[in-house]
């Protein structure tokens, strides 16, 4: 019997779950807040709150085998799930390992993986001694529930502990400090290993990142093969020492020194990734679903020379609906709009993906089509 697909979040990586679940007919549901959320609206859902016990049994009863679409789920409640007699790919021992930003980093620094110095932060005392070790600036980061740059602080100079300390909440909400990395660039990939025990890696690209949102995501990344394979090679000594199951994301630094240091990891289908779906023979998102039933694993190689994916941001507070995008609608992009009801300023609403042979082309096809479709968002209502 074909396994039910169990997805934990109801937003746009649901979504692209779901859509690339279809053609697999592999039926899909998810677990979301709200029925208008981008993924309730177009799968199967379960809807409500997710500390509600009742409901997480509903949602088990309705699932075989459950991937996540967002890490901050708390590894109790996939123990929970568990329990229930449901399969978690990636399971609750590897989320555990994730969830909380500065363990993930203690964690890869234990296993002799390359991390920025870090050091987790009890007082403001701790932050001052960090710097008078390692300079300013530093970054200091929340452990928990970062996204987009939310969550991050950085510090120029000791007179700015405090009030970075306390613009991300801190005492009650634990943080971290970490060396400031000057990086050239910014690099991620994605490795996904099977229940059956196949492992698939994918490109490594460059995705540029102004004010901590991604914006720009360009495949491949436009730097020398030595880099990529570097690149490549860390991030699948890191997939190796955390030992789970599913999709990892891999997002690093390249500094100027030519090293690579690993910035973050996610369990989950992941932005840096969204230019699969038209960029590679086989999407993160199909990957991940036939990965999590132990399913033959597709090619995750590029098929055309370069694919450049841009973020569509919302540039205002302001109702939306898909006929907005009728702008962006240029023969040779691929629109992806996320059907989010409204969006704060600055949160991603959709994305667009150009393909082709030149690099600089493909990217400026992509970008223009944002920048019509984000005049139009930005036009008073
Ligand atoms: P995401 O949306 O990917 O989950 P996030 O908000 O959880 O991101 P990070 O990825 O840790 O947070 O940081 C966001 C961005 O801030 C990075 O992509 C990078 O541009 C910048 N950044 C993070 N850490 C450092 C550092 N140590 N030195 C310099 N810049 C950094
Ligand atoms: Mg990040």
């Amino acid at each position: 019997m074909t396994k039910r697909l169990g997805i934990l979040g109801g937003g746009q990586l649901a979504r692209m779950l779901v859509q690339a679940a279809i053609p697999l007919g592999i039926e899909t549901v998810v677990l979301a807040n709200r029925n208008d959320e981008p993924a309730a609206l177009v799968s199967k859902a379960v809807v409500g709150e997710w500390s509600d016990r009742a409901l997480l049994d509903q949602f088990a009863q309705a699932v075989d085998v459950v991937v996540l679409e967002n890490e901050f789920i708390g590894s109790e409640k996939l123990a929970y799930l568990a329990s229930k007699g449901v399969q978690l790919v990636p399971d609750q021992a590897t989320l555990g390992l994730i969830e909380d930003k500065a363990q993930q980093k203690l964690t890869l620094a234990a296993a002799g993986l390359p991390v920025p110095a870090l050091a987790l932060i009890e007082s403001l005392d701790d932050v001052a001694a960090f710097g008078a070790e390692h300079g300013f600036p530093l970054m200091l980061k929340t452990r928990r529930n970062g996204y987009d740059g939310r969550g991050t602080a950085k510090i120029r100079s000791a007179e700015e502990i405090a009030s970075a300390c306390s613009s991300l909440g801190f005492p009650e909400n634990p943080v971290f400090v970490e060396a400031w990395v000057p990086f050239e660039a910014e690099l991620a990939t994605l490795i996904i290993r099977s229940v059956s025990g196949e492992q698939c890696v994918y490109p490594v690209i460059e995705t540029y990142q102004p004010s901590g949102v991604c914006r720009v995501v360009r495949a491949p990344a436009p730097f020398s093969a030595a880099i990529q394979q570097q690149a490549s090679e860390v991030a699948q000594a890191t997939a190796a020492a955390l030992g789970g199951l599913g999709i990892l994301a891999v997002e690093m630094f390249l500094t100027s020194k030519g090293q690579i240091l690993v910035n973050e990891l996610a369990p989950r289908p992941h932005n840096t990734g969204h230019y699969s779906i038209e960029g590679c023979y086989c999407s993160q998102f199909e990957n991940t679903i036939r990965a999590a039933l132990g399913w033959p694993l597709g090619d995750p190689q590029l098929r055309h020379q370069s694919a450049v994916m841009v973020n569509v941001l919302a540039p205002t507070t302001r109702p939306l609906e898909s006929s907005l995008i009728q702008t962006a609608l240029k023969p040779q992009v691929h629109v992806h709009w996320y059907d989010k009801r409204s969006a704060k300023p600055g949160r991603k609403i959709g994305h667009i993906t150009a393909v082709g042979a030149e690099p600089s082309e493909v990217e400026a096809r992509a970008q223009a089509a944002v920048d019509q479709l984000e005049r139009v968002l930005a036009e008073p209502v």
